[in-house]
């Protein structure tokens, strides 16, 4: 991580990132919905947390490196929807909408918004993990 300081957690809860996301970041405790998992992924992403990337996908998934686009700022998350993901599913849904701006030298060339629909399971750990996404065009 940089050492840019992150007050408000970046998925949008309104808590202080110590108090939300960063917390998981520092496998100081695993998310218990796939939700919160979510929003941690989506958090990482924006502050290019690789290693945390890949660990909370499931391994039969996972890709072997991330290109994690440094000109690529995701700036904000939006829930759609959940569809089980609870402490006591095993599998979970989330309907998300990532609204991102691609940027070089400071210059925002293209805003956007990314839909998809990711799906979550249990690893050997019964740790929430991402599977896979639907991407809605
Ligand atoms: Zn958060």
């Amino acid at each position: 991580m940089t050492d840019k300081q992150v007050k408000l957690c970046p998925c949008g809860s309104g808590l202080n990132y110590a108090d939300c996301c960063q917390p998981y970041h520092l496998y100081q405790t695993w998310p218990a919905t796939a939700e919160q998992l979510m929003r941690s992924r989506f958090v990482a992403f924006a502050l290019g947390l690789e290693s945390y990337l890949q660990t909370t996908w499931a391994k039969s998934t996972r890709l072997g490196s991330l290109d994690l686009e440094d000109n690529l700022v995701w700036n904000r998350l939006e829930i759609i929807a959940t569809e089980q993901g609870m402490p006591f599913d095993d599998t979970g849904k989330v309907h998300f909408k990532a609204h991102y701006q691609l940027k070089e030298g400071g210059k925002v060339l293209e805003s956007g918004v990314m839909e998809e629909v990711s799906q979550f399971i249990r690893d050997e750990n019964q740790h929430w993990v991402y599977l896979t996404g639907d991407v809605k065009s």
